[in-house]
């Protein structure tokens, strides 16, 4: 009789964020990695909990049983929601195995809730689990590292096996990993590692051509790389995308510094791209030192607005993210920066409110000074999401703060916005497909903007944030609850 896996990607129920934009719901890649990379004779079953849930309603049970392997990939956000169902499953008597971002970081709490944890990349070292699990020698804990990215050659991701179950519209596929970069608050130097490793063009294009997926996301968080040498590497990828007739939807992450490369542009638009991520972080060049986010600072804010306009020449849209909360925004961050994305013709806003991601510098920085109020962990790694406030601002109260998304929200979002942001694309760049594309993923956000309103409110309403603060600071607090009250 075959052995049976499930595979899980953990949500918590009820969340909307960057998974909730349903123009690009794609499947989690590293489950369908781990169906392909599991060798002999074994029988798969998925729960995407962003689709549909793993336990029931009191999180008392799973909805499953029977199965040899239960295989869990969780960020920081879902980790909670994973040591649930671990622990349900557990009950049952089915062995839990995690890996993933969070349990590659916080390893041995996550060591504490499962039978094993995978770190790093599992592409090298899976078989090897699996081998052990049948030996009846399952080891607590076992580290992929950082294979080379010429191994992706030999083995696809099953795509097929989640797409008969979820019909996702998009899948990522990697073509880079790691950063060289440091900025303070990004897991992925320490995740991925430090060197830029790239695949070969080629393998990539095979992969690409291999599957039917028409809309895919490049995994990276930049795809264009760190210099002269990966600057051609990506335009030899978008070519050859061209050349081979790949005929796919794609967008990806990258650096404005794209922006000066009119052929690798014109590669991009002719072979589907919608659009690039830029992460633009913040418009104040102190608050970006603070980052430590020198990529942006060595293209200077001033030089955007020429930036932006030579992607909209190319046909493309710019999908800008923001940070909300960073040390050094103050009450008067939120206009500035909502007229600068109006201002630049940005086509897509998108943000996340500045969070200590464990391991990370601004997590060592902010709990040294005694800042981080949601430390109940492992239950509060569920507000580490980008969309709750984590620690206590210094530049600014809460109320401000409340008050400034409050702004942004008016400012880029609210009643019309939308459709007149969306004219302006057309008008930019004349390409009609990609411009309803960026107000698709607007519509999407826009309800993510509403939910991040009412965390704030209720954060407001629990009095979590200021406690113990007035006990060990002597900082003036307005207290006064007017002016408070949702805008939307
Ligand atoms: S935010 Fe981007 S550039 Fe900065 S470290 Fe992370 S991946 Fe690198």
């Amino acid at each position: 009789m075959k052995k049976k896996m499930m595979l899980i990607s953990p949500h918590p129920p009820g969340r909307h964020g960057e998974e909730s934009i349903t123009v690009i719901v794609q499947m989690p890649l590293g489950l369908a990695y781990l169906a392909s990379l599991t060798p002999g004779e074994w029988e798969f079953d998925i729960i995407d909990e962003n689709i549909e849930l793993a336990m029931n309603e009191e999180e008392t049970d799973v909805i499953f049983d029977g199965f040899d392997l239960v295989c869990l990939t969780a960020l920081t956000f879902q980790s909670a929601r994973a040591y649930k169902i671990a622990a349900a499953c557990k009950k049952k008597g089915m062995t839990t195995i995690m890996g993933g971002l969070h349990a590659s970081v916080v390893t041995e709490e996550a060591m504490e809730y499962v039978d094993c944890v995978v770190t790093g990349e599992a592409e090298a070292i899976w078989p090897t689990v699996i081998k052990d699990f049948e030996e009846g020698n399952l080891k607590k804990l076992y580290e992929g590292g950082l294979p080379d990215l010429s191994l992706l050659k030999n083995v696809y991701p099953d795509r097929d096996l989640l797409r008969k179950k979820y019909d996702y519209k998009f899948s990522s596929i990697i073509t880079t990993k790691g950063c060289p970069n440091k900025c303070d608050f990004c897991s992925v130097p320490t995740f991925q590692g430090g060197k830029f490793r790239e695949r070969p063009v080629e393998d990539v294009l095979d992969e690409m051509e291999a599957t039917d997926y028409k809309g895919l996301m490049l995994a990276e968080d930049n795809f264009y790389g760190h210099g002269k040498r990966s600057n051609e590497r990506a335009n030899r990828l978008f070519k050859g995308m061209v050349e081979r007739k790949l005929n796919k939807d794609w967008l990806g992450f990258t650096a404005l510094n794209i922006s000066q490369d009119a052929d690798t542009l014109d590669y991009m638009a002719k072979s589907g791209n919608f659009g690039m991520l830029i992460g633009i972080e913040s418009t104040n060049e102190d608050v970006l030192k603070k980052m430590n986010k020198r990529v942006n600072l060595k293209m200077g804010v001033d030089s955007y607005y020429e930036s932006v306009d030579k992607i909209h020449q190319a046909g493309l849209v710019v999908w800008g993210s923001m940070v909300f909360g960073a040390d050094g925004d103050t009450k008067d961050s939120f206009e500035r920066m909502a007229n600068f994305v109006l201002d630049n013709n940005i086509d897509i806003l998108t943000y996340g409110i500045n969070t200590p991601f464990p391991t990370t510098p601004l997590f060592k920085r902010v709990d040294s000074e005694g800042r981080i109020f949601r430390k109940n962990f492992p239950m509060d790694w569920k507000y580490y999401d980008t969309a709750n406030v984590c620690h206590r601002f210094v530049d600014m109260t809460l109320e401000e703060f409340i008050e400034g998304m409050q702004l942004v929200y008016k400012m880029v979002y609210d009643g019309d916005m939308l459709r007149t942001r969306f004219r302006n694309t057309i008008k930019r760049n004349h390409n009609p497909r990609n411009a309803m594309f960026a107000y698709k993923v607007g519509c999407d956000w826009k309800q993510v903007f509403e939910q991040v309103l009412d965390h704030l409110k209720e954060l407001y309403d629990s009095g979590d944030y200021y406690q113990d603060w007035y006990k060990s600071n002597s900082v003036t607090v307005n207290k006064d609850l007017a002016g408070v009250a949702t805008v939307y």
